[in-house]
């Protein structure tokens, strides 16, 4: 029977306080209106910006809430205007749209879309800033445009990417997001050559995606940097670095060489120079410390070296370098979700991986069923994993990936 024109009564997990845990409750869900879709999600994943917007520090609290970005499902039902999908279409919603109208859309070089580019302070949607979730008469705002911890979301239309139907859901789902910024900016934006050098500034999920992309580019030597800021972090990164130098595991991730910053007292930048006879051929930066993203310009090569900046700043930060870098040919350069533009690139990066040309499988740590949404908050917290998968309809238990079981901390968290 469809449900097409009604509102839907389902379970969300509900941000309905700054730093508190999330509560699973029946939530209602409007029906879309006016180039929307509404979506049911199957899977979604948890990515820092969703606990970022969570925890709500240095921004305007907005709550109760629905977060969630990372996310895969099918389309239920689709308000009037809509003709790009149709019911039971698979897709993957995206924090950021294209209108396919906009200069930035009509750019080849663009993926800044002016109508529907992020907007973490909208509430609402687009069409009349209402929202489609309530709660008994109270409504519940949207994040992202796309308020994918809900078992039914109602999304704009530019903001979905129709994907083959065959795709699993729940690995494709890791491309709404960080998956496809980190990748894209190496194979769209640093476009190493096959055998070149690589750096790649940060090991968080966004840097280990840029890895992928650099491994996927053939590169022959890929160089990550990382940094211990605190004990249980430290134990992680020992790890990595035993891994990355010896195990077959974590030479997965692409990385050929393991630098962590504590075990040296020279600028980095010095320490690259000389291990590469000049410097890398491109480097991507993955931190958001602007520290890291001197040191990934720096250490490109003079003549050639392109170095690309993909963490986001704090507000007032700044950073120097000295011009003489530019002079001598080193480029430095930005992007945004990997320069995809997300309905007309993002199914072509789904075939990759559907093609066994790019693996998503092994950032997929740990698996929860939605009533255990709390659990994938504690991971990331923790700094457990690279990627939590949230099952909407399952209930079942929660499972740890044996292959990634490395990216684990020494000790086991006692509650
Ligand atoms: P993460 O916190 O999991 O990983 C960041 C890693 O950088 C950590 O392992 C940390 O130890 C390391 N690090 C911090 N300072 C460093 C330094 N000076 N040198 C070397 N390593 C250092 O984060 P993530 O989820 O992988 O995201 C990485 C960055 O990408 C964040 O800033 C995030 O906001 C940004 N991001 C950008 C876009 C975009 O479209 N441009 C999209 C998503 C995320
Ligand atoms: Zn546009």
């Amino acid at each position: 029977m469809s449900i097409a024109g009604q509102v839907i009564r389902c379970k969300a997990a509900v941000a309905w306080e700054a730093g508190k845990p999330l509560f699973v409750k029946e939530i209602e869900v409007a029906p879309p209106q006016k180039n929307e879709v509404r979506v049911k999600i199957h899977f979604t994943s948890l990515c820092h910006t969703d606990v970022y917007f969570w925890e709500a520090k240095g921004q305007n609290p907005l709550f109760p809430r629905i977060l969630g970005h990372e996310a895969g499902g099918v389309v239920e039902s689709v308000g009037k205007g809509v003709i790009d999908v149709q019911p039971g279409d698979h897709v993957l919603p995206i924090f950021t749209g294209e209108c396919k109208e906009c200069p930035h859309c009509l750019s080849e070089a663009s993926n800044m879309c002016d109508l529907l580019r992020i907007n973490t302070e909208r509430g609402g949607m687009l069409h009349d800033g209402h929202t489609r979730f309530s709660k008994d008469g109270k409504p519940i705002y949207h994040f992202l445009g796309t308020s994918t911890f809900s078992k039914y979301t109602v999304v704009h239309v530019g903001q979905v990417a129709k994907i083959n139907p065959e795709a699993p859901l729940d690995k494709v789902c890791v491309l709404s997001c960080e998956m496809s910024t980190g990748f894209g900016a190496t194979v769209n934006v640093a476009k190493p050559k096959k055998g070149g050098f690589v750096a790649v500034f940060g090991l968080g999920a966004v840097g280990l995606a840029a890895a992928e992309g650099a491994r996927v580019c053939e590169a022959s030597r890929i160089i990550g940097i990382d940094l211990n800021p605190n004990r249980s972090e430290e134990d992680r990164f020992i790890l990595i670095d035993i891994y990355i130098k010896h195990s077959k595991i974590a030479k997965k991730f692409g990385c050929t060489e393991f630098v962590n910053l504590k075990d040296h007292n020279k600028p980095v930048q010095e320490l690259i120079a000389e291990m590469t006879g000049g410097g890398v051929d491109c480097s991507i930066e993955c931190t958001g410390s602007t520290q890291a993203m001197v040191s990934a310009f720096e250490c490109v090569h003079d003549g050639w070296g392109v170095a690309v900046l993909v963490g986001v700043p704090s507000r007032d930060d700044s950073f120097k370098t000295h011009p003489i870098h530019f002079l001598n040919e080193r480029t430095l350069r930005g992007t945004f979700f990997g320069n995809y533009k997300p309905r007309s690139d993002i199914p072509g990066v789904v075939e990759k991986y559907m093609k066994k040309e790019l693996e998503l499988d092994k950032f997929i740590t740990h698996s929860v069923p939605l009533l255990d949404i709390n659990k994938a908050f504690e991971y990331m917290l923790r700094g457990e994993g690279l990627r939590c998968m949230i099952r909407m309809d399952a209930s079942g238990t929660t499972w740890i990936n044996s292959t990634t079981l490395f990216y684990l901390p020494f000790t086991p968290y006692v509650e």
